[in-house]
C-alpha cells in the first residue's frame, strides 16, 4: 500500500487546484454581475427649497402663524348657512359657537383640498338621548366626508358611528372620548380625492385623525361619500371644498377651529 502514496498526492493537489479555480471563477463572475457603484455622491439629491419658517402656537392646539383661522370664538363671519347660503344661524357666546337645532348645517366661506385641520368640540353637559341621538354632529371634509362627532362616553352605538369614526366606514382605533361637557380636540390630516375629466375617481381620499392627542384613524382610505343609508361611493366634485359642521339637532359646541391648506 505504501507504494501508492506518491501517486495519490499529485491527484489530490490537482483536484484542489481545480476546485480553487472553479470557486475563484464563480466569485469573479458574481462580482462582475454587481451593479456598478456610483462615484462618490450624497445618498439623495438635496432639496432646493428651504422649508418655510413659521411660528408655532403658544401651546399645542393653538394655531401656528400660517394657519387660516376659521373660528376664533368671536363671530361666524367666516361661515354661512348651507341651506340658503345666508348667514350662519348658530349661537356664539363665551368664545364658542353652539348648534342651534333646526337651523341646518353651516359651511366655511373659504374652500381648500388637502389640509391639516384643528377643531375643538364639547358634547352637551346635560346628557340626553342615546346612541346616535346623543351629542351628534360631524366634521365634513370638503363638505362630503364625515369624521363623526358624538358623545361616545358610556354611549353604545355601532363602532363605525362612534366619535372619531369615518362615518359608516372606519371605526376609531380606540375610544378616547372625554365625558360630556369637557372640551375635546380633533387634529385631522386630509388628502383630497382626485377625479379625471369624466368624473371617475383616480385617487381616493385619505385621512388621519388624532382625537384628544391620540391616533384614531391612521391614514385610512375613504371609500366615498359618508352616507348613513347607502354604501359609500364617489361623486365627482371640485378640487376645493368647504368645511361643514353638522346640525344633528343636539346643542354641540365648537371652538378654536383652524386649517392649514397643504
Ligand atoms: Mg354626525
Amino acid at each position: 500500500m505504501q507504494q501508492l502514496k506518491p501517486y495519490i498526492a499529485p491527484a489530490m493537489i490537482l483536484t484542489l487546484a481545480v476546485v480553487i479555480a472553479v470557486v475563484t471563477s464563480a466569485i469573479s463572475q458574481a462580482q462582475q454581475q454587481q451593479p456598478p457603484r456610483p462615484a462618490a455622491q450624497p445618498p439623495w439629491e438635496s432639496p432646493k427649497k428651504e422649508p418655510a419658517i413659521i411660528t408655532p402656537g403658544a401651546k399645542v392646539g393653538d394655531a401656528p402663524s400660517d394657519a387660516v383661522i376659521l373660528f376664533d370664538g368671536k363671530d361666524l363671519s367666516g361661515w354661512k348657512s348651507l341651506r340658503d347660503g345666508g348667514d350662519a344661524k348658530w349661537d356664539v357666546k363665551d368664545g364658542y359657537m353652539q348648534v342651534k337645532g333646526g337651523t341646518g348645517d353651516i359651511v366655511t366661506k373659504q374652500e381648500w383640498g388637502d389640509c391639516q385641520l384643528h377643531v375643538e368640540f364639547a358634547t352637551p353637559a346635560e346628557v340626553k338621548g342615546e346612541g346616535q341621538g346623543r351629542g351628534n354632529s360631524g366634521v365634513f371634509l370638503m363638505g362630503h366626508y364625515e369624521v363623526q362627532v358624538l358623545d361616545s362616553h358610556n354611549n353604545k352605538t355601532y363602532f363605525h358611528g362612534q366619535a372619531g369614526s369615518v362615518y359608516k366606514q372606519h371605526a376609531p382605533l380606540v375610544n378616547v372620548s372625554r365625558p360630556p361637557g369637557e372640551w375635546q380636540s380633533y387634529d385631522i390630516i386630509f388628502t383630497s380625492p382626485r377625479f379625471d375629466e369624466i368624473g371617475k375617481v383616480t385617487r381616493r381620499a385619505r385621512v388621519t385623525v388624532i382625537h384628544n392627542g391620540v391616533l384614531v384613524q391612521n391614514n385610512v382610505e375613504i371609500h366615498g361619500e359618508t352616507w348613513h343609508d347607502r354604501a359609500p361611493a364617489y361623486i365627482a366634485h371640485p378640487a376645493k371644498g368647504p368645511l361643514k359642521l353638522q346640525d344633528h339637532g343636539n346643542p354641540m359646541q365648537f371652538r378654536n377651529i383652524w386649517v392649514r391648506p397643504l
